[in-house]
This record gives C-alpha cells, sequence and structure tokens, in this order.
C-alpha cells in the first residue's frame, strides 16, 4: 500500500540505535538546577529561598501571567540556591538548584488528585499551565496556550504528532510503546478541551508496532485513528503533517488553527494523560541518549534540571565523543557548556563521533546550480536563490519576495548540498537580523 507523504524531503541515516531500549529511570545527580526559563513565555517567578527544604514534586516556581509555567522540585532536598546558571544557548538564566538528600526517593508525595471527566475545558486548560507542561517534542511553546486557540477558531482534528522522523530519536517512539494508555486519556482530554471531533495519531512506517498498539488501545473510541506515514525526513513538521493527512496547507505566516487542527508531541499528550489526573507537576521527562560518542545508549527518565556532564557521565561518554547535541542532528543544538541542565524542551542527546560528523559536513564550494535544494524543501522555497541573497545582505528581498520566514530550519538543503554550503545557518541568521532590525 502506498503511505501518505508530503513532496520533497530527504531520507537521512536513521541511526535509531535505541529504539528497543526500554525506557529506565535515571539517578538523581548531586545537584539538579531548575532553569526558570525553560519555556516560550515568560520565566516562573522563584518562591523558594536558600536553605529550604522541598519535597520532590512541590511547587518552587510561580506562573508569571497566561504565557508562563510552574515548575516543581525535581528531588526532595534542600534549595543549595536561587541563583544564575548557563542555558544550552550559553546565556546567563535566572535558576534554582537543589541538592537532593542522600537518601531522596523517586516516588512523587506532593500532588492532588483531579478528576478530569468533571472538570470543564477552561478548568483543563488551567490544569495544564498548573502541572507547567510545555511542548515536549522540543519546541517548549507553553502546552496551555497551545490547547487553546482563538475562540473565532473551530478546531475540527487533533493531530498527535508521533513521527519522530529526526535520525537518533526514539524517546517517543518507546512512550507510543510502553505508555499507550496515557497517550489514549491524554488525547480525550485534549478533545474537550479543544471540541475537535476526531484525533489522528500520526507516525511512521518505521514505528508500525506502536501504530498497531496505538490502534488497538483507542479500538473503542471511534473519534481516534492512526495514521501511518511514509518514513521520511521532516515528516513530523506540522505544516507537512496537514498536508500528508489532510491534504490542508497551512497559510503562509499563519497556524494550524487557521485551518481547523491543533497539532501536539505525542510524549506531551502522554504526559498530559498520566500527570493531570495524579494532579502532579512535570519533573521529569523522557530522553533518548545516543551516538557513537556514548558506550551506554538508551532511552531515560531523566529529573529536569540534571547537569548535562552528569548525563554523559552515565551514559559512559568515550573517546569517540566529538560533539553534543541536544535534539536530533538535523535541527538540535550544539551545547558547548555540559555543567547546563535538561530542560522540558530536551528531547535527546546526541554525541556524534568524528565520523558521524564527517558525514554531510566538509569543505564550502561555490554554489553549482545542481538545484537538489530545491528538490528537497518540503515547502517549496528556493534555498539557493535565499543562499545567494543572504550572502549579498539583502535580507529584505529573503523575506519579501522569497518568504525567508516560512523557512522553518529543517535544515534538508544544507543536508543534501554537494557544496557543503551552510544553508539552513546563513537562514538562521539573515532571520536574527531582520527581527533585530524590526525591533529596533
Ligand atoms: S531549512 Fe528552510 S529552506 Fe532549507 S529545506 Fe528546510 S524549510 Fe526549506
Ligand atoms: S544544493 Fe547547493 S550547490 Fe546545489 S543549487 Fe543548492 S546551494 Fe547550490
Amino acid at each position: 500500500m502506498r503511505l501518505r507523504t508530503f513532496s520533497h524531503g530527504v531520507h537521512p541515516a536513521e541511526a535509531k540505535i535505541t529504539s528497543d531500549a526500554k525506557i529506565r529511570r535515571f539517578p538523581f545527580a548531586n545537584e539538579l538546577t531548575v532553569l526558570l526559563s525553560q519555556h516560550i513565555g515568560r520565566p516562573a517567578k522563584a518562591i523558594v529561598f536558600k536553605g529550604q527544604e522541598v519535597v520532590r514534586g512541590e511547587r518552587i516556581a510561580e506562573a508569571d501571567g497566561r504565557m508562563s509555567i510552574p515548575l516543581f522540585a525535581p528531588a526532595t532536598g534542600v534549595v543549595s540556591e536561587v541563583g544564575e546558571t548557563i542555558n544550552a544557548d550559553g546565556v546567563m538564566t535566572p535558576s534554582i538548584t537543589i541538592k537532593p538528600f542522600p537518601a531522596s526517593e523517586q516516588i512523587v508525595h506532593h500532588k492532588k488528585a483531579l478528576d478530569v471527566d468533571k472538570l470543564t475545558p477552561d478548568e483543563l486548560v488551567s490544569a495544564i499551565q498548573n502541572i507547567g507542561m510545555v511542548g515536549l517534542g522540543g519546541a517548549a511553546f507553553t502546552a496551555h496556550v497551545k490547547f487553546s486557540p482563538p475562540k473565532d477558531k473551530t478546531i475540527e482534528t487533533f493531530i498527535v504528532n508521533g513521527c519522530e522522523c529526526e535520525p537518533y530519536l526514539t524517546a517517543d517512539h518507546r512512550v507510543m510503546l510502553e505508555h499507550p494508555e496515557d497517550v489514549i486519556s491524554g488525547i480525550k482530554i485534549i478533545l474537550k478541551i479543544t471540541g475537535a471531533d476526531r484525533a489522528i495519531i500520526a507516525t511512521e512506517s518505521n514505528k508500525q508496532d506502536a501504530a498497531d498498539l496505538l490502534a488497538e488501545a483507542a479500538k473503542d473510541d471511534e473519534r481516534i485513528s492512526v495514521e501511518v506515514l511514509k518514513t521520511k525526513y521532516p515528516q513530523g513538521a506540522e505544516k507537512l503533517l496537514t498536508r500528508a493527512l489532510l491534504g490542508k496547507d497551512v497559510p503562509s505566516g499563519g497556524l494550524p488553527a487557521d485551518i481547523g487542527v491543533v497539532v501536539s508531541n505525542v510524549t506531551t499528550v502522554a504526559e498530559i494523560g498520566a500527570l493531570l489526573p495524579m494532579g502532579c507537576g512535570i519533573i521529569e521527562r523522557v530522553i533518548t541518549i545516543s551516538g557513537q560518542g556514548v558506550s551506554k545508549p538508551g532511552n531515560f527518565r531523566v529529573p529536569i534540571g540534571t547537569p548535562l556532564e552528569f548525563v554523559l557521565e552515565k551514559a559512559g561518554l568515550n573517546d569517540q565523543a566529538r560533539q553534543v547535541i541536544f535534539g536530533g542532528p538535523m535541527m538540535g543544538k550544539s551545547v558547548s557548556y555540559l555543567g547546563t541542565p535538561i530542560t522540558e524542551g530536551v528531547t535527546s542527546i546526541v554525541v556524534l563521533s568524528e565520523s558521524e560528523l564527517a558525514a554531510g559536513t566538509g569543505k564550502i564550494h561555490a554554489c553549482i546550480q545542481c538545484a537538489e535544494c530545491v528538490s528537497s524543501c518540503p515547502i517549496h522555497l528556493n534555498p539557493s536563490k535565499l543562499g545567494r541573497l543572504a550572502r549579498k545582505s539583502r535580507f529584505d528581498e529573503m523575506v519579501e519576495e522569497y518568504n525567508l520566514f516560512d523557512c522553518f530550519e529543517c535544515g534538508s538543503c544544507s543536508y543534501v548540498c554537494p557544496s557543503h554550503i551552510p544553508l539552513v545557518q546563513m537562514f538562521r541568521i539573515a532571520k536574527k537580523v531582520v527581527r533585530s532590525k524590526a525591533s529596533g
């Protein structure tokens, strides 16, 4: 059977070496540092002081308004600092550091059960904000805002994104295999909030086992279906999902809600399904640790705030390690400060070796006008032209005539370029320049 997909895109080597690795718990580090800004929106406000004892799951920071989330103690222990820490972008950011007590257990005592069936849609939105949930697929957009689009938009379809199309990443796959009932519970909650008539769980053909399991788990609710799409990068992008599943395009500069759709990452949905009824804040997340630079790759439930260097030590950082990435190699972020803590938005830690890095990189040559980049761009931009304009700093033209801001930085064009031109990096810089000019 021909599987649905979008046009263009690329097929990087999957390298999903951890797809059979069951999720295991990670131990507590000596110190856990919770960043107050680990989401898109206003930073949370600390409500604890140095020396205060806290219980695992206890609220340690309050949301600062609607575009913010509260944060919770990832371990029982004592607050050792309310100060600043370097985040993954290398920027000092406000944080709370907790020293877990030596015998601190991983059971959460600080929770307040909720009867979610009795809550109204608005109360459910508040409850999602109260557990501090953000999009766990990497974007870290506040989940309660995403699930409550403007009142003038009618939502018909909720798409659950289980594509996990980046190479190496398998955390979503494992969550679907190990927690299908949480995915279904989360979907029912979000259907109630959004008023959507149906939910489609979308995954790729390399995760047929998860699709079968979820179809079985959803069989009693005719509103929920499962779609297996072709394995292709970047199938998990929101705009490509709506195109592949519904044949609808999100308008340029618009949101899925403009065409009656809400899209959410599957692990976010599963965590809502698990945490909301228990009234627990999010204090840990499932992460894939992979790449030739670690000797013990796998999928782990890691406490929020765990320092990266502790994760790498436990994962067996070896002498092949050359680059550490938060997220996948296509859209992830290279991290240079190993003391930076794990946040809700970290889907994976990929440690690449020299040979893994060499694939797709090399000496930069002049553009040979081969149009490979044009044929790979999933949203049909002209990366070659955009690249030429970027080199000449003609940023306004890039925006006005070649839709620079439609580029969602998937990296497909850079990946296929035989001249190794760093197109996506050039587009990121161009966007930054345009934004900083606009903000004066
Ligand atoms: S990085 Fe941007 S221009 Fe390049 S393929 Fe992806 S969406 Fe297209
Ligand atoms: S793929 Fe590279 S060499 Fe080919 S047209 Fe695009 S930018 Fe030029």
